[in-house]
């Protein structure tokens, strides 16, 4: 038996996973909202799938041959029924699997957006985590190589809206073709890649059959030279992708986006067809791609629906937060217009009804509670006032509510006087507390 008076161990988040907690979430709260009008301006709509799905459904969509479906996915079995149920490691899958079970494409194409946390068992690191979370944006239903640079460009302009420039983050651009160019490629891969049997390490001997264009997605050091040395995808394709590729190229070229063409550039799901892309930044050490997309014209079919062309791209929240703290980005910092002191309970009344008045008129007030000490004194209460970055105080005095008065008070500007403010009539003084 424990003694009664050992205190219970601290229970600990899981591995990998992270608390966000003010002032950290202010900055979340910052970069979610600079989103949300990014994503009304390009005419995307808000979807939200649920956090667990089908394993069959990563299986299926992902491609039983990749990191994500091999080692990654946190599976486990619904101990109700023993269905075979996975947290979500990607965004695309369950949105195609929405869109396919409510035939919700049925009156046309639809540009949609979502805001998901993912899981992932990675080995945990900067900017690489087990739960992170995703800006996913998908446009479903569309073919054309125009839609394709919009997508690359909406992530362009949300770099920009949050700071950061083209020396902060680079486009990266490739084509992975379509099915039976990058078969006719598979067979030079292998070829290139069993003649270099010797330089390969036991992943890449094993995907050598299953999957060699994953090959060049490696991370290990050691292989890069063979890898760098392997036939290029680019080489095999055909009029109609090469054409697609050129359109997007335009398309960039007309508003002055500067991009690589990178044909290693293969991303870690199966699905992806013609256009894939990254926005990298050297920043964040080997943690450098902050967003990550492509065309995925084939996923909707093997999911059981109709064949659909689509495009899309997730950003890391993480990293992108991670990201502007190292260029020095910092949002604005948010504080309430108003703190009220409320020097004595019998106040308390007035008070409340004052600052609901206040707030109903749009102001932001942080209205004194007691804490775990008690009340508190004035002192204290003009403490955490000063604390609270709160551009005015209103003092609930008794002098000045006998007089039908709140007292008003600067708390940033030394020189302002302080005034007296007739509590009948808060909503006619409320907007020149409010921030502007
Ligand atoms: P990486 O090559 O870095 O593992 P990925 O190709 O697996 O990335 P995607 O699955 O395409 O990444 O996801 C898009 C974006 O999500 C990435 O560019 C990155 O910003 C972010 N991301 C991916 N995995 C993680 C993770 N484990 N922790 C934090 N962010 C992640
Ligand atoms: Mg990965």
């Amino acid at each position: 038996m424990a003694e009664q008076n050992t205190k219970p161990v601290a229970l600990q988040a899981v591995k990998g996973m992270n608390d966000i907690l003010p002032p950290e979430s202010a900055r979340w709260e910052w970069f979610e909202t600079k989103v949300r009008a990014l994503m009304a301006r390009y005419g995307y709509a808000n979807v939200r799938t649920p956090i667990v799905e089908a394993t069959a459904l990563f299986v299926r969509g992902l491609g039983e041959v990749t990191d994500i479906v091999e080692k990654e996915m946190y599976s486990f079995e619904d101990s109700m029924n023993g269905d075979r149920l996975t947290l979500r490691p990607e965004a695309t899958a369950g949105i195609v699997r929405a869109m396919v079970e409510h035939n919700a494409l049925y009156n046309g194409p639809m540009r949609v957006w979502s805001n998901v946390a993912l899981f992932r068992h990675e080995r945990p690191q900067k900017g690489r985590y087990r739960q992170f979370h995703q800006i996913d944006v998908e446009a479903l239903g569309y073919s054309g190589p125009d839609v394709d640079a919009e997508q690359i460009l909406m992530c362009r302009a949300l770099l920009r809206d949050l700071g950061l420039d083209d020396g902060d983050v680079r486009l990266e651009l490739n084509s992975l073709g379509q099915p039976a160019e990058r078969l006719a490629h598979r067979a030079a891969l292998i070829a290139h890649f069993e003649a270099h049997a010797d330089l390969l390490d036991e992943e890449a001997r094993r995907r050598l059959h299953s999957n060699p264009l994953r090959i060049l997605d490696t991370k290990n050091p050691r292989m890069q030279a063979v890898v760098e040395a392997a036939p290029q995808l680019i080489e095999f394709l055909g009029e109609a992708s090469l054409a697609h590729l050129n359109a997007v190229r335009a398309a960039l070229d007309a508003v002055g986006q500067a991009y690589r063409i990178n044909p290693r550039l293969v991303r870690g799901m199966d699905y992806y067809n013609l256009t894939v892309f990254e926005w990298i930044t050297d920043k964040l050490g080997s943690q450098g791609t902050v967003c990550g997309g492509g065309r995925y014209d084939g996923l909707f079919e093997q999911l059981g629906g109709k064949r659909t062309p689509a495009v899309g791209w997730g950003m890391g929240i993480e990293r992108m937060l991670l990201l502007l703290d190292a260029v020095g980005v910092q949002p604005p910092a948010v504080a309430p217009d108003v703190y009220a002191i409320v020097p004595a309970a019998q106040a308390l009344g007035v008070a409340v009804a004052t600052c609901e008045v206040l707030r109903a008129a749009g102001v932001s007030v942080l209205m004194h509670a007691a804490s775990g000490e008690g009340w508190g004194s004035m002192k204290s209460q003009f403490k955490r006032a000063d604390a609270s970055g709160a551009r005015h105080a209103l003092i609930f005095g008794a002098d000045e509510l006998e007089r039908g008065e709140v007292a008003l008070k600067a708390l940033r500007d030394a020189s302002a006087p302080q005034r007296c403010l007739p509590l009948a009539q808060a909503g006619a003084w409320a907007a020149e507390l409010r921030n502007a």
